[in-house]
Order: C-alpha cells, then structure tokens, then sequence
C-alpha cells in the first residue's frame, strides 16, 4: 500500500451522493484491487481500471483508487456485468475482480423484492425496505469476500496510456474536434457531431 491515507467508504458515500448496495461493492472491489496489486490511490495513471458495468460501484473506484474518467485511467466498457480489471503499470500485474451483484439468499432479500414490485408503500414499509438495504450495504462490507467475490487472471492486454491528440477545426460548425475524429465527407473536414456519426445517430 502506498503512504497516503486511503478514503473511507464514507469518502466514497459523500462522492458519490448516496449510500447503496452498488457504491458498497464498487468500495469492495477498490480496496481488493489496492491490495492486490500493491498500490496506493493513483495520483498519476499508475493505476488503471477497466470496468464491465457503469453502474454506482464505479464512482467508489474513482475515489479510491484515483481512477477517474478524466485521467483516462478508467476505462468503461459497460457489458452489464459486474466485473472490473485493474493494472499496475509499475509492476506491469493485474486482476480480474467479478463480483456478484447481490445474493439472494435470506428473507431480507426476498422481502426486499416483495417490496420493491409494490407500487405504493406504506410508511412503515417504507421505512422497513430502507432498513434492509442499510443491512444489505453492511453484508457486503463485512461479508468474506469469498461470499460473492471472485479473484482471477486479466482476459485481455493493458491498455496504454492517454494519448494526446492534436485538435483540427470542423468545417461545418468550427468547433475544435480531436483530429482522429474528423472525417473527409463530401470534400469537407467533418466531425462526428455534423456528419451524424454519433452513437445512436441525432441527438
Ligand atoms: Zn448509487
Ligand atoms: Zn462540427
């Protein structure tokens, strides 16, 4: 571990906006991923993180391991699934960390559900559904991670560092655009935005 102090799972709660069953696995898996790879929180792009889901777990591995959208050190590839593979670039290790997003092996989970298909809830339900999610983020930060966590090999390579790309003007709105994203079309350099190449095609 690195000498700084790491952030707490309040750290991550206060980040975040809210408490939830999704922040308090994402803190798992951080702290997992901190000891596993030996490495403090990230303050450069030592560290990296690609994650299979964009769901709250990711804002608790931001927070903790200094892996944010905004360094390029957290790659989101969202596959719906719970899983998220860290590097160290230093030591060149990495792992693979699946988690289970939830168990459903008690009455409070299917009480959980029970309440959760019901389209108003009494006060008192109300209430009772909070307090099994308060008991749902307890279990997974004190559970054995065995429970519902899985350690393994990275399927796939590194990835490299941020690059750094020089910008060109678009011809139909001017705005400065990355330069592997403007195109050629119809003789005009165009970015994605005017050659309606976004995802998911005009906003
Ligand atoms: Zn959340
Ligand atoms: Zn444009």
């Amino acid at each position: 571990m690195g000498n700084k102090k790491s952030a707490s799972f309040k750290d991550a709660v206060k980040f975040h906006g809210h408490s939830c069953p999704g922040l308090a696995v994402g803190y798992r898996v951080a702290t997992i991923a901190l000891r596993e790879l030996s490495s403090g929180r990230a303050d450069d792009e030592e560290f990296v993180a690609v994650v299979e889901n964009g769901a709250c777990g990711i804002d608790a591995i931001q927070i903790i391991c200094g892996c944010t959208a905004g360094k390029g050190n957290l790659i989101i590839r969202d596959r719906g699934k719970n899983v998220y593979t860290f590097y160290n670039r230093k030591t060149g290790k990495g792992v693979r960390i699946y988690a289970e997003p939830y168990y459903k092996d008690d009455d409070d989970d299917k009480r959980f559900i029970e309440l959760a298909k019901k389209d108003v809830l009494t006060d008192s339900e109300r209430k009772e559904k909070s307090e099994i999610k308060e008991r749902r983020i307890k279990r997974i930060l004190t559970d054995p991670e065995e429970k519902y966590i899985k350690l393994g090999r990275p399927v796939g390579k590194m990835p490299g560092t941020a690059r750094i790309f020089v910008s060109g003007r678009c011809d139909i709105c001017g705005e400065k655009t990355a330069e592997p994203y403007l195109k050629k079309k119809d003789g005009k350099t165009v970015c994605p935005a005017c050659s309606n190449e976004l995802p998911g095609g005009e906003e």
